[in-house]
């Protein structure tokens, strides 16, 4: 399979670099082989959102099913031409380690389970792509990063925003300097959370409320579209412990972050209302999207106020799912970090606790660089 990267060289999937004709570099072309991914949790995501993406990708295949419920693991191989033999359960989980088909094992479980799923998978010998928030603690995303490193295998989170054209293409310009010096970032993530035994409103199995689920969107958006790390953060939490939803985890949380550069970030997330929005403000304009990390629909305005919408380019899949699959499977194939790997997700969760601290302390938190 030849395509052409965006530098323009010619690229053949699993080869090594080369020079042609023209002394233009060139990867030497080797058997083209999908590489095979094994999904373990079959709810919401993992069958309703990245199971039918394997249609759309280029390097990956859908090859096992992890499932505690073999009636519906069933039921799924056979629509999806999963082989009976290549259906677990969290029992016999680690015998993927004998399933040779089986390159990527992709964590859609609740938070309190990706630690485990992730090492077991990498003592499996099997490369993780493990959703986000990575995990319950800090410490738990240490563990897994060393759990893979350990068995020399990658580890990736489903950062799917890193893949989505929208957000791309507002980095782009931001970085760009098409917005002038960039002063203000803002972020507003949530949405209404109708279910209160969910296992996101269990403190246990989530880690936490919006923050973990929806504020880190926002988080995220912060550190790549500034391209900076923060150094202190602030917040404040607001929630009605009266509400049957809200006994273990937050509702609403606010944090700023503050940047070396002096940019301010000011993020809001929520569980009680639905809001899915990123503006960045610079000395000579504005760039903003709403939504800003949906499934679909994102939309992209940069000038002043809303006056003219721009059309991102296509990204680097035919879906963001599919580019975030596919750059899993490359990474494999030609042995390259990802661009958001386990190191990323602890990023994240470090932040995230001095957000909590700050919350229940009241003040400010300074960040270790
Ligand atoms: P769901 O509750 O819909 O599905 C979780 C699945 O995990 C269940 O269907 C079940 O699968 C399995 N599971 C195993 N043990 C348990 C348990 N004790 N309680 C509940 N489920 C269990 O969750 P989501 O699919 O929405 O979320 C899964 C992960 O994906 C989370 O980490 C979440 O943050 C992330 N996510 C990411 C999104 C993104 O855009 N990147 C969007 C949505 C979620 P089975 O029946 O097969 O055993």
């Amino acid at each position: 399979m030849i395509d052409m990267n965006r530098r323009g060289l010619v690229l053949a999937a699993g080869g090594a670099i080369a020079a042609n004709a023209v002394g233009a570099p060139v990867w030497a072309a080797t058997p083209q082989r999908k590489l095979g991914y094994a999904i373990v949790g079959l709810g919401g995501y993992g069958l309703g959102v990245i199971i039918p993406q394997f249609k759309n990708c280029e390097h990956s295949k859908l090859v096992a099913l992890v499932s505690g419920d073999p009636v519906k693991a069933k039921r799924v191989a056979s629509e999806y031409g999963v082989p009976e033999r290549s259906i677990y359960n969290y029992d016999n989980y680690d015998s993927i380690k004998d399933n040779p088909d089986i390159d990527i094992v992709y964590v859609c479980l609740p938070v309190s389970m990706h630690a485990e799923y992730t090492i077991r998978a990498a003592k499996a010998g099997k490369h993780v792509l493990c959703e986000k928030p990575m995990a319950l603690s800090s410490t738990e995303c240490e563990s897994m990063i060393a759990a893979c490193k350990q068995a020399g295998k990658k580890l990736m989170i489903g950062y799917r925003c890193h893949f989505e054209p929208t957000n791309l293409e507002a980095r782009r310009r931001a970085r760009a300097g098409e917005i002038g010096k960039l002063r203000y970032f803002r972020s507003e993530h949530g949405f209404v959370q109708g279910n209160p035994s969910a296992w996101r409103l269990k403190k246990a199995m989530s880690g936490g409320g919006s923050l973990m689920d929806m504020g880190i969107y926002a988080l995220q958006a912060a550190r790549y579209m500034t391209n900076e790390e923060p150094i202190a953060v602030y917040a404040h939490e607001r929630t009605d412990r009266s509400d049957p939803r809200f006994r273990e985890v937050e509702d609403m949380i606010e944090f700023e972050l503050e940047f070396p550069s002096g940019v301010i970030a000011s993020c809001m997330s929520m569980y009680s209302a639905n809001q899915n929005h990123i503006l960045l403000m610079g000395d000579k304009g504005r760039i903003e999207l709403e939504p800003g990390t949906g499934y679909h629909g994102n939309r992209l305005w940069v000038g002043n106020g809303r006056s003219e919408e721009i059309t991102p380019p296509p990204g680097p899949g035919a879906t963001q799912w599919a580019g975030q699959l596919d750059h899993m499977a490359r990474c494999v194939i030609d042995n390259r970090e990802p661009i958001v790997a386990g190191e990323e997700g602890l990023r994240d969760m470090r932040i995230i606790e001095a957000i909590y601290r700050s919350a229940r302390e009241q003040k400010r938190i300074a960040l270790k660089a």
